[in-house]
Order: structure tokens, then C-alpha cells, then sequence
């Protein structure tokens, strides 16, 4: 079965989620910062696409050691599998996400990446080829059902979640909205790739709670199913 998809992004109050340099931006404060690491706790893999580790190279490992624990005693691994989303294998075989913090990682690829990279990258996490040009986002997911993922957080950016929301593959939207405006019409946002263009094509959502957090506001949607 396919595992249930949960975004999260914090955005500024003009819905960017980094500069148009694609710089990271200080958007939320500790106590987000705590809801995201807990949210990733109780996740069984956490994604983002190569933007994300080309920009930000993060570790998307939990922080909490009492998370960590919390998920040793239920049986997880001390880490939720690491899933970097790389058409081309351009992920730098030094990148924090290959290295940091303990478990399991995976490098969703297509068929256009160079054999010798896979082979290289065999060495540091499992890849997984799914696609021609680009990852087929419905053939990763299925694949990740497969071995027993049944919670993916995606934590961006703006491409790879525009694509998954395109292939309906997203259950569940958190967006923090922070007090800082970054403008710029090029700045990363929520969803970007093409953009839809008419009904029914829209991502329709139902507010779950808007709740005042810090300086900001946190949102949480579920994507609504067409009947
Ligand atoms: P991204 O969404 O992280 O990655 C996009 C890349 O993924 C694509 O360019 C593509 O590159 C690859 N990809 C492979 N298959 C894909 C598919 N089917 N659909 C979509 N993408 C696919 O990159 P981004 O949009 O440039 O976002 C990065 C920016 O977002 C950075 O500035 C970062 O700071 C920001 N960010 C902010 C937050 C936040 O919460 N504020 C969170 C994360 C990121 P290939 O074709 O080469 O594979």
C-alpha cells in the first residue's frame, strides 16, 4: 500500500519558503522547530528533493534524544529512512544526509542517471530506480510501500512537493507561517513546477487548525479526494 504523505514547510507571510537566491531562511522559532522534530519522529522516512540538498544540505535526522529514544522503544529504528528525491544522481557523495546520524537512506533516481554515480552511490545509500527522465513519483511510492514505509514526511522544497501534489499523492499539508517578509517573484514557494491552471485541476484542502504559534501561525490541511 501506499505510505501516507505528510508535507511540511514553513513559509514567510508571503507564502516564500527561501530567498530567490534559494537561501535558507530563519522562518520559525524553537517550538516549531520541536513540532517538526516530533513530527519526523513518528514518521517512518522523511524526503526532499536534490534542490533542497543542493541548497540546504541538511541532515533531516530527528534532534531529540528523547524522540530518538521514543521511536527505539517502539521498535523503529533511532532514525526515520532518509529519502532524497535525484533524477540524475547530482547529490554530492559528501552531502550530511548520506552521512549524518544512524539508519538507512535511500536515493530515488531515473534511468537517465549515470551508471557509474549509481554504482558510487550504491556504496552510501540504497537507490532506487524509478522513471526515464524524472523519478516517477507514483512508482517510488508504491516501491516505498513495498518495504514497509507506511509514513513519508516531506519536508520539500517547493518542486518536489508541487510535483507530488500534481500526482495526488499528498495526504496531509503543515505550513508555518512566520512574521518576515522575503519577496521576490523567483523565491521558492509551497508549490512550484508548472502550476495548475483551471478546476478540477486546483488542490482543494480542508482546514484541520490554524493555530497562533510563536510569531506565526501554523496551518494543517488534508488534501481533499475527488469523489
Ligand atoms: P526541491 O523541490 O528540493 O528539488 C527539486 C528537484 O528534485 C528537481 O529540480 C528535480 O531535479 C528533482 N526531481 C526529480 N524527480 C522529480 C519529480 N518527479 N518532481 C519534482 N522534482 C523532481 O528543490 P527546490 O524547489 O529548488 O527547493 C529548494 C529550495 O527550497 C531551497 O531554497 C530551500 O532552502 C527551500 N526549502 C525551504 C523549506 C522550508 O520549509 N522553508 C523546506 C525545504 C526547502 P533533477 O531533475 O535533477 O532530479
Amino acid at each position: 500500500m501506499r505510505p501516507h504523505v505528510i508535507v511540511n514547510a514553513a513559509m514567510s507571510a508571503d507564502g516564500k519558503l527561501s530567498t530567490r537566491e534559494r537561501r535558507q531562511v530563519k522562518i520559525s522559532g524553537a517550538q516549531d522547530f520541536n513540532r517538526v522534530d516530533r513530527l519526523k519522529a513518528g514518521s517512518d522516512a522523511v524526503m526532499v528533493g536534490i534542490g533542497t540538498v543542493l541548497a540546504d544540505d541538511p541532515s533531516l535526522t530527528v534532534k531529540a534524544e528523547e524522540c530518538r529514544n521514543n521511536r527505539i522503544h517502539r521498535g523503529a529504528d533511532e532514525q526515520p529512512v532518509r529519502i532524497v528525491v535525484d533524477s540524475r544522481a547530482r547529490i554530492p557523495p559528501d552531502a550530511s544526509v548520506l552521512h549524518k546520524g544512524t539508519g538507512k537512506r535511500i536515493v530515488a533516481v531515473s534511468e537517465r542517471a549515470d551508471k557509474e554515480k549509481i554504482a558510487r552511490l550504491r556504496e552510501l545509500a540504497t537507490v532506487i530506480i524509478a522513471g526515464k527522465d524524472r523519478v516517477d513519483l507514483v512508482q517510488l511510492m508504491d516501491e516505498l510501500g513495498d518495504t514497509g514505509i507506511q509514513r513519508v514526511m516531506v519536508e520539500g522544497g517547493g518542486t518536489l512537493i508541487a510535483s507530488l501534489i500534481a500526482a495526488g499523492l499528498v495526504d496531509e499539508i503543515y505550513t508555518f507561517i512566520g512574521n518576515i517578509v522575503i519577496g521576490g517573484k523567483d523565491a521558492p514557494t509551497l508549490a512550484d513546477g508548472e502550476g495548475f491552471v483551471r478546476e478540477p485541476e486546483f488542490c482543494r484542502l480542508t482546514l484541520i487548525e490554524a493555530r497562533k504559534l510563536e510569531q506565526g501561525v501554523l496551518l494543517h490541511w488534508t488534501v481533499d479526494r475527488p469523489a
